[in-house]
């Protein structure tokens, strides 16, 4: 009975130590929502086809299970595409918070469908978000947060950020509650463990935040692909985000470097690193958190400062 009692302890004093350093992620989930989301039996989850509508079949199911709020019938805000007559469906689910501020996480679930007879199956860009994405609904729901919480699986970003763009034109909150965006694109592969999170450059008060959450992450978190002087790829409007920041929604968005799967039928499941894709989400999930905790506080000692 002692024996059991102490290993009880020892359990939830490990348990504790571990959440205290990176929020929890469940890695079996995580990688099943991306395994099905990259499956051939999605096609490849091109918009208007109906491998997009097995998708979005799937991440229904999801939003259900977890027990995500909706403020359209069944989770869909749907649209034709411009010039290309298709019907897009963006998926999105909230949970409300204590504050009436908004947070909105986004991620693209479409991708570039068949072509020359090949499934690009698009693992990495973006089933990687999607089932992150996922993850952090799953969290959320079990640990209530401060703001109200969208989460956004968006359609048509391989065809022009359509979907960002057409969410953000009908958002279904007031925009002026909007206080963040976080977008996740291609967050599962990186040789050399590096994630970045591109935004910092124009929002320089989501820094702290960025350089905190950094400092306790397992994978490198760099700043940077926001400066159009550097030199080196700007990726300011490189995804969904981009629809957020020309409405003057401060964003972060979460991505790795192009790799040599990137827009071809080799994006599989089995290329994605899992202990960096696992790091990689416990981070962006990290970030989150902290956003949801501290941003009305930075927000109010700003209003003050520039008061006085
Ligand atoms: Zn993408």
């Amino acid at each position: 009975m002692i024996r059991y009692t102490l290993i009880l302890f020892f359990i939830a004093f490990v348990g504790c130590q571990t959440n205290a350093q990176q929020a929890n992620v469940n890695k079996e989930s995580l990688l099943n929502d991306l395994k099905i989301l990259a499956a051939d039996a999605m096609e490849g989850r091109k918009v208007g086809t109906p491998g997009s509508e097995k998708a979005q079949a799937y991440l229904k199911k999801r939003f259900r299970q977890i027990g995500l709020k909706s403020y359209y019938k069944d989770f869909e805000q749907s649209f034709i595409v411009r010039g290309k007559g298709v019907e897009a469906t963006n998926l999105v689910a909230f949970i409300a918070g204590k504050s009436n501020k908004v947070i909105v996480i986004c991620a693209h679930y479409d991708h570039l469908g068949k072509r020359n007879g090949k499934i690009y199956n698009g693992a990495d860009d973006n089933a990687s978000g999607t089932a992150a994405l996922l993850q952090f609904a799953t969290y959320f729901s079990k640990h209530p947060p401060q703001h109200t919480i969208i989460f956004a699986a968006l359609d048509a970003e391989e065809s022009g950020l359509k979907g960002a763009k057409h969410f953000v034109k009908n958002l279904p909150v007031p925009v002026e509650r909007i206080i963040l965006n976080v977008n996740m694109d291609m967050i599962s592969r990186n040789e050399q463990k590096e994630l970045y999170a591109c935004g910092t450059y124009h929002y320089p008060f989501l820094k702290p935040y960025i350089k905190k959450i950094a400092q306790q992450s397992s994978i490198n978190l760099l700043m940077g692909h926001d400066q159009p002087s550097l030199g080196y790829s700007n990726w300011t409007n490189s995804s969904d985000h981009s629809a957020f920041h020309a409405k003057g929604i401060p964003f972060i968005y979460f991505g790795v470097e192009d790799h040599e799967a990137y827009h071809t039928a080799e994006d599989e499941f089995e290329g994605i690193m899992p202990t960096f894709y696992v790091q990689a989400t416990r981070t962006i999930l990290d970030f989150i958190i902290l956003a949801d905790k501290q941003l009305d506080a930075i927000a109010a000692q700003k209003q003050k400062a520039s008061k006085k």
